[in-house]
């Protein structure tokens, strides 16, 4: 992980949001390389979902909506994480992130351990217990640790679990809920009338903006509004770079069915296109997998909901979260608002309230599942036949920064690099493309390799000497090279960049 948040940051794909004042916790900035890699992705979703389906619209809808929505949606009275706070070192954590476990020798507790939530929790804890049975110079067995999360620890037991502060008991808090909307107020009034929120999701602008769709945007059931765009959490404990931020990107599509219709069928159907569609922009199918929510941790409208995981370095986390949500949000708009939240039933001749299946997921974190997944650092032979390594990502040509790169072999050969501009400008019109002058042609292919660029084009001698105007096409992948007109360049571009 320390690996990719170094390239990230000397190539220019991510910076920490001000980092000249010491940066702040949670916000996240993306440079040259990371903001065309972001958008590629955002286009590339957009365009599958969006444009080339018949039966889904888009929407962008604004990040301050009336306060009523919250109240509708439920985010005022339930959108919160069990806070701890410790009292001590002042430092907060979300209680179903901080696990404990009690320390039994010969059957009795004779104290607590506590760790912070990671791949290797259970080990810490045991290893804890351990070490806290010889300082103590305990005799007896050692049960091992049955691991409980802070959320479960009884009103007699929070007293005795060490903070992860500190190592000692006595100074957490209870949980409590905390609210993770940010708030702001509108206007300038400033008191209890002009509060408003940034939204914590997008999904609610296109259930708001329902019954607009309906009756401007000619939609027939079933059919889904899609939105991309920011969203804003609190979050107590962000972490694992952009994984948890509290500014984030949300690309999100709310897919309205009949209340007869068979959801499960649909819900099935969206877990495979998310899935596809994960694959078709470069990422293995080894690293994902399905979390089923068991029922009884489900909203009480929800019907079913399955993320799709991914491995990341630090371990396998929810990416995308495909849920059927019942006809709950439009039942609770049509309440708040009193305004109809209906779609007219040809063939029943009567009014019904769609169901939705919602597929949503986080542009930020699949730009880290991408960024984690293409990385690698290999072994290779230079010209000599010296092994030297070369760090490359493996991006799929559909969101790599850049498509090619054109490179004349001399930087100081006219002919060479009148023919290279000339490509250059002619590829810039419709593609990502860098012009690269600087330095031996080897250290050149190094770094479009360590930016992800797919292909690289040589123009050199045989371009200008030879007949068929031919260049060198040097691929990242396999380092292979071969000759190739700009007929054919183009051919491939075409294919390979959608
Ligand atoms: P988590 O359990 O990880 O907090 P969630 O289940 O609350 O996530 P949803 O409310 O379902 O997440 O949001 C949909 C998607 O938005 C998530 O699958 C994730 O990809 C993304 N997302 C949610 N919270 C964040 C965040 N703080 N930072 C980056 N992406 C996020």
């Amino acid at each position: 992980m320390d690996a990719i948040v170094a390239l990230a940051k000397r190539r220019g794909f991510i910076f920490q949001s001000s980092e000249i004042y010491g940066g702040l916790n949670g916000f996240f900035d993306y440079g040259p390389l990371g903001s065309e890699l972001k958008k590629n992705i955002r286009d590339c979703w957009w365009a599958d979902m969006v444009r080339r389906r018949d039966d889904v619209v888009g929407v962008e809808t604004s990040i301050i909506m009336h306060p009523k929505v919250w109240e509708a949606s439920g985010h005022v009275a339930g959108f919160t994480d069990p806070l701890v706070d410790c009292k001590v070192s002042k430092q907060r954590y979300r209680a179903d992130q901080l696990f404990f476990a009690a320390v039994v020798v010969d059957g009795k507790t004779v104290a607590y351990v506590s760790a912070l939530e990671s791949e290797k929790t259970t080990e810490e804890l045991q290893s804890a217990a351990e070490a806290l049975k010889r300082k103590k110079a305990i005799q007896g067995t050692l049960a091992p640790v049955a691991p409980k999360d802070f959320t479960e620890a009884t009103p007699e037991e929070i007293p005795l679990i060490p903070s992860p502060a500190t190592g000692e008991p006595g100074s957490l808090t209870p949980p409590r809920a905390f609210n993770m909307m940010f708030e702001t107020s509108v206007g300038a009034m400033r008191d209890a009338s002009s509060v408003a929120y940034l939204r914590p999701e997008t999904a609610q602008g296109m259930f708001v903006d329902y019954k607009n769709v309906v009756d401007t945007g000619r939609v027939k059931l079933p059919f889904g509004i899609a939105q991309i765009g920011k969203s804003f959490r609190n979050e107590i404990t962000p972490r694992n770079f952009i994984f948890r931020s509290r500014e984030f990107e949300q690309m999100e599509m709310e897919y309205f069915i009949h209340p007869d219709a068979d959801w499960l069928a649909c819900h099935e159907e969206w877990l495979k296109w998310c899935q596809d569609w994960l694959k078709s922009i470069g990422l293995p199918e080894s690293h994902l997998s399905l979390h089923e929510h068991p029922k009884e941790k489900l909203a009480f409208y929800s019907r079913r909901t399955v993320d799709i995981m991914f491995k990341y370095p630090f371990g396998v986390q929810e990416l995308w979260g495909i849920a059927a949500r019942s006809d709950y949000d439009l039942q609770q708009h049509q309440k708040f608002s009193g305004v109809p939240q209906v779609f007219f039933d040809e063939a029943a001749k009567a009014k019904v309230v769609p169901h939705v299946i919602e597929p949503a997921v986080g542009v930020d974190r699949i730009f880290l599942a991408v960024l984690a997944s293409a990385y690698a650092v290999e072994d290779v032979k230079d010209e000599k036949g010296n092994v030297e390594q070369r760090t490359v990502l493996r991006l799929s040509p559909r969101i790599a920064p850049t498509k090619v790169a054109v490179l004349p072999l001399l930087k100081n050969k006219e002919a060479l690099t009148n023919r290279a501009k000339a490509l250059y400008a002619k590829l810039k019109k419709r593609y990502a493309v860098q012009y690269d002058d600087g330095g031996a042609i080897g250290k050149r292919y190094r770094r479009q390799d360590e930016a992800g660029t797919p292909w690289c084009v040589t123009i050199d001698f045989d371009t200008i000497e030879k007949e068929g105007d031919t260049f060198t096409l040097r691929e990242r992948d396999s380092m292979s090279q071969k000759r190739i007109t700009e007929a054919e360049l183009f051919t491939l571009l075409e294919e390979q960049v959608y």
